[in-house]
């Protein structure tokens, strides 16, 4: 049973709209926040997105911007200062050295995602993708008319990556690799020696490109590092495309700033593509990104610290809730705990837990929690949570997980 809604079903729409799935941390997000609206009793652990207000610095350059009446069109790639200010970044953050003409500015990293697949990917192309995923990447894959191609991890091995599995699954006809470090939804992070191999593996494979999808960097906990893989060598530079974004970072979910560094000709067919279809991203959130990225540091500290202690929080909780099994994840702000356990027994309202989708729907409608099932990242034993949310709100979401769970016969 599925918890989103379905494809749409009508004779007039392209073979393209008929094949889309719609996002289902979206559409679970958006039913929580339905159910909340009509005053139903819902804790939303649901979507990736923080709780804190945007950066003030942030918010006060839009302020600004808009006083200032800097609301026209500007060049669809993005103000050359803010692609300055991106460069610096890409520096300060990952030593890689990238000009403003290399990068592009998108309508969230999910539009990067997009458009360099739109530009790299022709019909019948293979790309891999780590599993389990986020949602949208083999939706956006196959409305580049390519074909997404999962290469699994392993829950025992915390779903890390590895280059002698992707090996496994490259082809004549591959012609990209999705990387997500740290991971949405499993919190992986790759270990630099993992991601030596991958770029190795990349270079002996002449077409082969990397979206290397870095929008949780800010977040990694414990010894774990985040590692940039076009910072590895100058050849790997040259293929690997580095989509990154405000929204996490800086709690810029809503101001939709994404961008992409690559190769320039890469970035040029980008921009192209932004121009025919965007014309680039509202003007007052590039003076808001510009402002976040300059002097937005030490507030992506603050909310770095708070996530790790929510983190450890829920994790505890976690352990105490039997049958529910979690591999400590390295980064971003999710748990994907392993709830397959409770397959085939019955809730306190009588309702035989027969799969994940169900599992997830009395979650919501008996607990009164939304988490976004597994399915939706192509698993079937587990459920993501998100921990974007204050303690509070964790400590009730994280009581009513336990009760349920506790009351399974
Ligand atoms: N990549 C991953 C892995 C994500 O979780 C998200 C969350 N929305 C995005 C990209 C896109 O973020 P945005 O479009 O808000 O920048
Ligand atoms: N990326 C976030 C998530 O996975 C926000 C929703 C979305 O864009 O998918 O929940």
């Amino acid at each position: 049973m599925s918890m989103v809604q379905s494809r749409v079903e009508t004779g007039l729409l392209s073979e393209r709209a008929r094949n889309l799935a719609p996002s289902p941390t979206v559409a679970m997000d958006t039913r929580a926040k339905t159910l909340l609206a009509q005053g139903v009793d819902v804790v939303n652990l649901t979507a990736g997105e923080p709780d804190f207000p945007t950066v003030p610095v942030a918010a006060a350059a839009a302020h600004r911007a808009i006083d200032a009446g800097f609301t026209r069109y500007t060049a669809s790639s993005g103000i050359v200062e803010l692609r300055q200010e991106i460069c610096a970044k890409f520096l300060r953050d990952n030593a890689l050295a990238y000009s403003p003409d290399d990068v592009v500015v998108t309508p969230g990293a999910k539009y990067a995602l997009y458009a360099a697949m739109q530009v790299l990917c022709d019909p019948g192309d293979e790309v891999l993708i780590p599993s389990p995923y986020w949602v949208s990447y083999p939706e956006q894959v196959k409305l580049a008319g390519a074909v997404p191609v999962f290469v699994p991890t392993r829950e025992e091995d915390g779903f890390c990556v590895r280059a002698e599995v992707i090996g496994d699954y490259v082809t004549a006809r591959t012609k990209m690799l999705l990387l997500n470090s740290p991971c949405n939804p499993t919190g992986s992070v790759v270990p630099r020696a993992e991601l030596e191999a991958i770029g190795e593996l990349v270079l002996a494979h002449g077409r082969m490109v990397v979206l290397s999808d870095e929008i949780y960097e800010s977040l990694v906990y414990g010894a774990a590092r985040h590692d940039s893989l076009a910072a590895l060598d100058p050849a790997l530079k040259a293929k690997t495309v580095t989509i990154n974004g405000l929204s996490k970072a800086y709690a810029m979910t809503g101001w939709r700033v994404g961008y992409a560094a690559a190769d320039r000709a890469i970035a040029q067919a980008m921009g192209n593509l932004l121009s025919q279809t965007t014309s680039g991203i509202n003007s007052i959130a590039q003076k808001a990104a510009v402002a976040a990225l300059r002097d937005g540091q030490a507030d992506v500290q603050v909310m770095a610290e708070e996530f790790a202690r929510r983190r450890e929080y829920v994790l505890a909780r976690l352990a105490g809730m039997p049958g529910v099994r979690c591999v400590p994840p390295d980064g971003a702000f999710y748990v994907f705990p392993n709830v397959s356990s409770a397959f085939g027994r019955t809730t306190p309202a009588g309702v035989r837990l027969t799969d994940i989708g169900t599992l997830g729907l009395q979650l919501l409608d008996e607990a009164g929690v939304a988490t976004v099932p597994g399915d939706g990242f192509g698993v079937t034993d587990h459920i993501r949570i998100s921990y974007a949310a204050s303690l509070s709100t964790l400590e009730r979401g994280c009581d009513r997980l336990e009760e349920f769970f506790r009351g399974l016969r």
